[in-house]
């Protein structure tokens, strides 16, 4: 049982049982309540800007312009889509009935798991946790939310107001860490919707297969850009506006670019320029370029430095848990910074001969989570777009593909296992139940009940 400074020891299995009342009572499953919980999320979300956007910047100093963008509204824009296409989501889908077995209905109907589990990570503390929430709420799950304990502050947030606007019966927020975490994966949940590392998701895996609970993973990786044509300063701004925000905690940030060895140099500066253009000639007094989450990744940063040559950036200051958006070139592959994901502020620009060549770098490495093309060329976009394995590819952007809840997002292969936004959410914590309904009326099946005689074999021949 692990212990919570604020609300003394965690029962999770009572946590669980309080959650499934509800469920098993039937609370969650209307349309009405669905709809009610996703206009009263949205009701947090405006009414409680200030105090989300304030937590968010005390976690990861983010600007509350950006923590607004890339945080609160898009959970917005996800609540908003699932109520405006809950009544198509829960319809019945008819199934067409082989003749054989008439008369008689089929249909597939979506139904709620039951009580899901959601585990967040720290580096969009806010969203990670609520737009899953979103899909659980819309497929009329109870659900109980763990935010990471490394972003205390939204985690403290979350832990208030969420219990203010939900019902409370259906969903609870547990605070904490390992411990609080590892308690609750000992419980059988109907779900678990698990957003962080690679390390912890083996965890979540195995401590899910005990109770053979289905669990969706939102993993990591690295994220390459591929620049080979088109405008190189272009590329370049998206390319640090992708990577930058959030001092570079994002997991589709670009991880590494790749491009040729003439557009190396040009790439290079034409990123220092646009971190200039964004976050002035000191990054460090910018009120819109964030800070590393803790000493430990700030330690673990600076480190991975040693694995190229900075040509643009490089300075830090523990104390500030700062560092500048820095470019390195003359990279080892070998080397930590090319074999971990980097996870923060620091861009290595490495050099392919061709397009052929960056795809089969990336070929040879885990599939990541997203992978991004900068090129003016349609036989590129096709090439890229074919043969490059990822959770998700952008062409001549990055990042901002989220933002399309039409879009379903997650990964493949070591960046994850299964997908959400938009109607996959609403999927991936519903069971999708077919029915199939006959009338006693008529018993049409006579013919294919046993003793099969001769004239019912060719019957039955014909009939199928
Ligand atoms: P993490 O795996 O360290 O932690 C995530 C959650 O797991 C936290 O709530 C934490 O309390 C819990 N946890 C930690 N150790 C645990 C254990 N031993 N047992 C059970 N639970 C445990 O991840 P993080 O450092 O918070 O996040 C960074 C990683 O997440 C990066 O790899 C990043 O790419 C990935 N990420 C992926 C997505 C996505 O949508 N695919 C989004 C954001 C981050």
């Amino acid at each position: 049982m692990s212990t919570d400074a604020r609300t003394g020891p965690l029962d999770a299995a009572a946590v669980l049982a309080d959650r499934r009342r509800s469920f098993d009572a039937g609370e969650t499953r209307p349309a009405a309540w669905r709809r009610q919980q996703l206009r009263a999320l949205l009701r947090l979300l405006t009414e409680r800007e200030e105090e989300l956007t304030r937590a968010l910047e005390e976690d990861l100093g983010k600007s509350r312009t950006e923590a607004f963008l890339s945080e609160v509204a898009v959970v917005q824009a996800e609540a908003d889509y699932a109520l405006r296409h809950l009544d198509r989501w829960m319809a019945r889908q008819k199934v067409a009935v082989p003749g054989g077995l008439l008369p008689a209905r089929a249909w597939i109907q979506a139904r709620p798991l039951g009580v899901v589990l959601i585990i967040g990570p720290w580096n969009y503390p806010l969203q990670l946790v609520l737009a899953p929430l979103v899909g659980a709420l819309a497929a009329g799950n109870a659900a109980v939310l763990k935010p990471s304990e490394l972003a205390a502050a939204t985690s403290r947030a979350l832990a208030r107001l969420v219990p203010e606007y939900l019902d409370r019966e259906a969903v609870a927020v547990v605070e904490g860490g390992v411990e609080a975490s590892t308690d609750l994966l000992a419980q059988p949940f109907d779900h678990v919707f698990y957003t962080g590392g690679e390390r912890v998701g083996r965890i979540v895996l195995k401590a899910a297969a005990e109770h053979l609970t289905p669990v969706t993973l939102e993993l990591g990786g690295k994220s390459p850009a591929v620049v080979v044509g088109g405008d190189v300063r272009a590329a370049a701004r998206r390319i640090a506006y992708g990577k930058f925000m959030n001092a570079a905690q994002t997991c589709v940030a670009p991880d590494y670019v790749l491009t040729t060895p003439a557009a190396a140099p040009v790439l290079a500066a034409a990123i220092a320029d646009a971190v200039r253009d964004f976050y002035g000639t000191d990054p460090r007094t910018s009120g819109d370029y964030g800070r590393i989450i803790n000493e430990h990744h700030f330690d673990r940063l600076v480190n991975l430095m040693a694995g190229g040559t900075v040509v643009s950036g490089g300075r830090h200051e523990r104390a500030e848990r700062y560092i500048e958006p820095t470019v390195l070139r003359g990279v080892d592959p070998a080397s930590a910074l090319m074999q971990e994901e980097i996870f923060g502020p620091l861009l290595p620009i490495l050099e392919v001969e061709d397009l052929d060549g960056a795809i089969r770098f990336i070929g040879r490495r885990p599939h990541p989570l997203a992978a991004y093309l900068f090129s003016d060329r349609e036989e590129h976009l096709r090439e890229f777009t074919e043969r490059v394995q990822a959770g998700g590819i952008a062409h001549n952007a990055c990042v901002i593909q989220l933002a399309v809840p039409g879009l379903p997002f997650g990964g493949v292969g070591a960046s994850g296992t299964g997908s959400y936004h938009g109607r996959q959410s609403f999927e991936i914590f519903s069971h999708v139940q077919p029915v199939f309904s006959k009338p006693t009326r008529v018993d049409t099946l006579r013919l294919a009940y046993p003793p099969f005689g001769p004239v019912k074999r060719r019957l039955l021949r014909r009939l199928l």
